[in-house]
């Protein structure tokens, strides 16, 4: 069970800011968890407008999940050509659907509604392609699970909130991470926090050019990494701790 006295001091007032502009927009993710994986998988490196179109036309092609778990891969790379990237999307949806054939004996996600958590994650991590934060989102999404996926706003975000450090040179988020964030939101903020990350990071905390004179969490964030020159507002909060400050943070 998380320790709440590990959670930052500020999460609830975060959280209620972000819901009150936000509304704990979905983003327009899937109830049915093969569905979301396979929609996941489609938005690989491709704009929101560009997936959502390319998975429309992958369900049109192949109506029910017998039909794509039937289908050879060059034929399932064909819809989705125009989100890019398409052998290799199309490749790990085969490989995908083939897995889960094997464990459930038909394509489908539906057994781990009566898994635990941890099993549920160990499953899908296990898939090829399938990392924690595809696992955390169809978990979060399709099973309502009270775990938080770790995409690039949020990981973005939640450094420059000063909540979590990173730990490696180049600045991802490694597994452990991940895991160390997910720790630190209160099991009832996580889907919130989640779609609300996503919905700051791509209207206000920009990777580049934080717009910190819109965000409505000023009041809050000690803007760890961020350039004063590149961002644009008042001076960030004041550091408790300027000391461990993390320089690496950009
Ligand atoms: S104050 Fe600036 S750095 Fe902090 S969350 Fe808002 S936009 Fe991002």
């Amino acid at each position: 069970m998380a320790n709440p006295s590990r959670y930052p001091a500020n999460i609830r007032q975060v959280a209620a800011a972000l819901a009150a502009r936000y509304a704990d927009f979905d983003h327009h993710n899937l109830k049915d968890p093969l569905d979301e994986l396979l929609f996941i998988i489609c938005s690989t490196k491709t704009a929101e407008t560009g997936y959502r179109a390319t998975f429309d036309k992958l369900k049109r092609s192949f109506p029910t999940p017998r039909d794509l778990a039937e289908a050879p891969a060059e034929y399932i790379a064909k819809p989705i050509a125009s989100g890019g990237l398409s052998g290799q999307k199309s490749r790990a949806i085969r490989a995908i659907l083939d897995a889960v054939n094997d464990r459930f004996g038909a394509p489908t996600l539906e057994p781990l509604r009566g898994m635990s958590d941890r099993d549920a994650e160990a499953f899908l991590t296990a898939l090829p392609n399938v990392g924690k934060k595809v696992a955390r989102c169809v978990l979060l999404y399709a099973f309502g699970r009270r775990v938080f996926p770790v995409d690039t706003h949020c990981w973005r975000i939640a450094r420059r909130l000063g909540w979590v450090r990173r730990t490696q040179k180049d600045g991802h988020c490694a597994p452990r991470d991940a895991d160390r964030l997910q720790a630190k939101i209160p099991p009832e903020l996580r889907f919130s926090l989640h779609v609300n990350f996503i919905s700051l990071g791509r209207e206000i905390c920009a990777a580049g050019k934080p717009n910190c004179a819109a965000c409505p969490l000023t009041a809050w964030c000690r803007r760890v990494g961020v350039n004063p020159r590149a961002s644009r507002g008042s001076p960030p909060v004041r550091q408790p701790q300027p000391g461990k400050r993390d320089a690496r943070d950009g």
